[in-house]
């Protein structure tokens, strides 16, 4: 046994040695990011914190939904604060100093509110009883009911329309940030697609930074084919880029990430348009095609900005050869297929030594 684990520990380090990527993980809690160190993981490259708005805090969540004015919405994001400094101060803490991508809330809002049957048939069977709250939830999730929410209010959209959310996660960050250490917070905007909105949340961020007296990378997903096609002028406002194939697979092909693969695929397949799923192996052709635009024109407008990838694809031996290829600076997985990503990327370093397009 012990002559088994020195050679994985020798592979290992002969691909560390040799590779040119680094290997981040996505993790949204200080258990996963312990985890991910323990695999080698050289940051975090991707924090989901929607997750962090589950639980006891819908509660919070809701009562911002339901603010009727500032006040209210004011106290609902007074309330969600600390508990935000609390979760990025955990994360820090087991990061040690290395990098951690901080994504801002992404999804659609009506992730956070009660079913609408549910609620429908609660406050129908109350009549006149019925409770107010669940009246002003059930017409808040009839205001936001959207046909398309993945395509729909979400990510920067949100941080647009709800003034003062994506400022208290910036603060939150900041404190964290400044309460431990030697901690790298990189503060990442999801779904923009042009650079107004960036440049927007940038300017808000900045000025909460400086405000706090943190230094921290500000840049943004590219997971919008609007967002890969003008990089030259979104980098204007971006330190770095971390590619969302899932979403950008998502929007390059037209398919739901959610549910119509199943009904398809298996045609896709057979005529031969791709191999396996474009959701588990970047498709180069078009997906890739706009990775590489998207990194040749955001390091033409700003030479050292960062690249890395956090969808599925960052943890797929195929599709991390394709981002050594592309020249990115990391990628970013699950915790568990961090060592897989360690040896892609070294093989693939090795591989395309001399013809590399770096
Ligand atoms: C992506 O779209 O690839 C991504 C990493 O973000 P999410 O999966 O959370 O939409
Ligand atoms: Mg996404």
């Amino acid at each position: 046994d012990d002559e088994l684990v020195r050679a994985v520990h020798r592979i290992m380090s002969h691909a560390d040695a040799s590779r040119r990527l680094d290997v981040r993980a996505n993790a949204d809690n200080a258990e996963d990011a312990a985890r991910a160190r323990r695999f080698g993981a050289q940051g975090i490259g991707l924090c989901r914190t929607e997750h962090m708005f589950l639980g006891d805090r819908r509660q919070l969540v809701e009562d911002l939904v339901l603010a009727t004015s500032p006040q209210e919405r004011e106290r609902a994001l007074a309330a969600l604060e600390p508990l935000q400094k609390a979760d990025f101060t955990e994360i820090f803490q087991a990061m040690e100093g290395l990098p951690v991508t901080i994504r801002l809330i992404d999804p659609p809002l009506h992730e956070f509110l009660p079913d609408h049957t549910e609620l429908s048939v609660k406050v129908a069977l109350a009549g006149e009883g019925a409770d107010d709250k669940d009246r002003r939830l059930l017409a808040a999730v009839k205001r936001l009911h959207e046909q398309n929410p993945m395509l729909g209010l979400r990510g920067v959209r949100l941080g647009l329309v709800i003034p003062g959310l994506f400022a208290m996660q910036v603060r939150a960050i900041a404190e964290a940030a400044s309460a431990v250490p030697g901690a790298r917070a990189e503060i990442m905007i999801p779904l923009v697609a042009a650079v107004q909105e960036l440049e927007t949340v940038k300017d808000e961020a900045r000025a909460i930074l400086a405000e706090v007296g943190v230094e921290a990378l500000v840049g943004t997903m590219i997971e919008v084919p609007r967002a890969a096609l003008t990089a030259g002028q979104i980098a204007e406002a971006a330190e770095f880029f971390s590619f969302g194939t899932n979403d950008l697979t998502q929007m390059t092909w037209g398919f739901s990430r959610d549910d119509v693969e199943a009904a398809f695929f298996s045609k896709y397949l057979e005529l031969g348009v791709f191999g396996v799923s474009p959701f588990e192996s970047l498709d180069r052709d078009g997906v890739g095609r706009l990775v590489r635009i998207a990194a040749e024109e955001g390091r033409r407008t700003r030479p050292d900005l960062k690249l890395g990838i956090c969808g599925e694809h960052g943890g797929d031996p195929d599709s991390i050869h394709f981002c050594h290829q592309a020249g990115l600076d990391y990628v970013s997985c699950s915790p568990f297929r961090i060592p897989v990503a360690r040896l892609e990327a070294g093989r693939a370093a090795l591989v395309c030594e001399g013809s590399d397009t770096r």
